[in-house]
């Protein structure tokens, strides 16, 4: 055997997927951008730093070496610590760096203060998803700290602060606090009023006794937790530190192993008369903190658009740079059909997730852009977070075996599909919350759906859909047909999305998502000579 032939070989493999301007390389997103009038200069500085090869590997170490629970020290002194690696640690300052656990709220981008964030979001959960966890969450607890504007403006310079400070120490000595959520109890998640966690007021706080089953990013400053009060379910504001400087009394039981998600730490943890502050009026705990829940939904939908478009911008690339047969795969026409199909849906989901952050600025000041926002986030982020395994998965498959592998980071996004879908509300308690929301407001919810029947109805006659939608939602079947309200009412709005973007794929996305004779599997669509167009802006050059 020639001893040089294995050095001398070309092994036609993809180079390595980095040092890419993630904002930049993604058109639907440059257009979505440019519609909400954001600086598309900063944003691709944004999108050079998230896609540097260096950031993309503080991804996989942060994934390769998960946090560590500490609960006691060697003498027996509780410590209840959680120790992450410093690549975690890096990832955390890049994202605090960058704002995106707090600049909706502070002024910075006043035209689309949510927009804004959330293309920042986007991008930063393609370098890696599980630090964003207590990230999205402290963006999210300023919405339920409203209620309590003392309280808010106590620990607002702190949030608001670009400074990612890591120290366990009090949060008044800290330079920038990170904050967490502590809603799901053993015997109800979802079902939050029968949580059994009890506070019992002393002077001008409480103390709270019970436990969460799930509680992420233990080592946040300070937690909104539900806990029921005289006057029923309170939301209570815990700090990890008591006034007096000691430690409260949170005591982390164990982390979860997770299927996924592994950067972030997940605890069960117990309280023992652990002091907290109010944050709204007793009784108002579920009203309080879905002001927190409306954000966290959202960005459910923002960063599962965003683990989609990675896991499709790495293959992308990859069939780019592959050959089979004498010809890459990008030109074999089955691999195309499959690539430019996930490029559609793509073009489709960034486009709605972005409206969707269009209303949700807008809400305060326009009632139609707030019946948008109440009556489509349960269904974007229905819709969008459960697109995400279906195209992770197939574009995992476009790498073939290597795509199978923990050496490429498509493994990792694989696993970390399902997450979103289910916490913040899971696919059946969105799909229920449509329901909610158009019975809570049915004139609103039918002006919605008018509106966006007629915008669509320009690319493709969704006219009889709308119309069994509504016949459905009318009908005694609502509940059991809520799924079908969900997902058909979220594929409309997607496709007039398309249309209000002027999107030249409007069309195809209608007859292939919503005309006869389209089948589940991407690839199966036929969108002729459209495919090249849809894979050059999945992954511009
Ligand atoms: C990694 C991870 C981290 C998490 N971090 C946190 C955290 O920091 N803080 C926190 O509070 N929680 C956290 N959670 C919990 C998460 O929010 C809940 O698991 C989720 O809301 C579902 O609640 P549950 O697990 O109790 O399931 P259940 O509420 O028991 O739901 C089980 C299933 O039943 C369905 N269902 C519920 N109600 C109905 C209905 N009326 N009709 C039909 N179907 C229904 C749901 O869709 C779901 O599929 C985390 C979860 C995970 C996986």
């Amino acid at each position: 055997m020639n001893s040089g032939l294995l050095e001398d070989a070309s092994f036609n493999q993809s180079p390595a997927f980095g040092d890419v301007d993630l904002f930049a390389a993604d058109r639907p997103l440059v257009d979505a951008a440019t519609r909400l009038g954001l600086d598309a200069e900063a944003l691709s500085a944004c999108g050079r730093d998230y896609g540097a090869a260096e950031t993309l590997d503080l991804g996989r170490i942060a994934n390769e070496n998960p946090p560590k629970l500490r609960t006691m020290d060697g003498k027996g002194n509780r410590l209840d610590l959680v120790e992450f690696h410093p690549a975690y640690h890096a990832l955390m300052a890049k994202s605090i760096g960058h704002g995106i656990h707090a600049a909706a709220h502070d002024g910075s981008a006043p035209q689309a203060p949510l927009g804004s964030r959330a293309v920042r979001l986007y991008l930063a959960t393609q370098a890696e998803s599980g630090h964003l966890c207590p990230i999205t969450m402290t963006h999210a607890c300023i919405g339920a700290l409203r209620a309590e504007p003392a309280l808010l403006e106590k620990w607002q310079p702190r949030i608001l602060s670009r400074t990612y400070d890591p120290r366990a120490l009090p949060w008044w000595e800290k330079d920038g606090v990170t904050l967490g959520m502590g809603m799901t109890e053993r015997q109800g998640g979802t079902d939050v009023r029968a949580n059994i966690t009890q506070a019992v007021t002393r002077g001008d706080h409480v103390e709270i006794t019970g436990h969460k089953w799930f509680m992420s990013a233990p080592m946040c400053d300070a937690f909104l937790v539900l806990a029921q009060a005289t006057g029923g379910l309170t939301c209570y504001l815990m700090p990890r530190h008591r006034p007096d400087g000691g430690h409260n009394n949170i005591r982390f039981q164990r982390l979860k192993d997770k299927l996924g998600n592994k950067s972030n730490a997940s605890s069960e943890v117990e309280f023992h008369a652990a002091y907290a502050e109010r944050v709204g009026p007793e009784g108002a705990g579920v009203r309080t903190i879905i002001e927190m829940v409306n954000l966290t939904r959202l960005d459910c939908a923002i960063a599962s658009a965003g683990q989609m478009r990675i896991a499709l911008s790495q293959a992308v690339h990859h069939i780019r740079n592959r050959t089979v047969f004498q010809r890459r795969l990008s030109d074999q026409p089955a691999m195309r059909a499959v690539a430019a199909d996930l490029a559609l849906e793509l073009e489709a989901q960034v486009a709605l997730v972005f409206r969707l952050t269009h209303a949700a600025d807008h809400a305060a000041s326009d009632p139609r852009e707030a019946a948008y926002a109440r009556l489509l986030t349960p269904a974007v982020k229905f819709l969008v977070c459960k697109s995400t395994p279906q195209v992770v998965y197939e574009s995992l498959e476009c790498l073939g075996g290597n795509g199978y592998t923990e050496d490429l980071p498509l493994a990792r996004y694989y696993r970390e599909a399902p997450l979103n879908a289910i916490w913040e509300g899971s696919g059946n308690v969105m799909a229920l919350d449509v329901l909610r929301a158009a019975g809570r407001h049915p004139d609103a919810a039918m002006d919605t759906l008018s509106r966006l029947v007629r915008m669509a109805s320009q690319a493709f006659n969704v006219a009889p859909l709308a119309q069994a939608l509504e016949r459905t939602l009318k009908s005694a079947e609502a509940e059991r047909r809520a799924r079908f309200l969900c997902e058909g009412l979220a594929r409309i709005a997607a496709l007039a999305a398309l249309v209000e973007a002027g999107s030249p794929f409007a069309t195809l996305y209608g007859e292939t998502r919503l005309g006869a004779g389209h089948f589940a599997q991407f690839g199966t669509a036929d969108l002729g000579n459209a495919e090249i167009g849809l894979m050059d802006r999945a992954l511009a050059a």
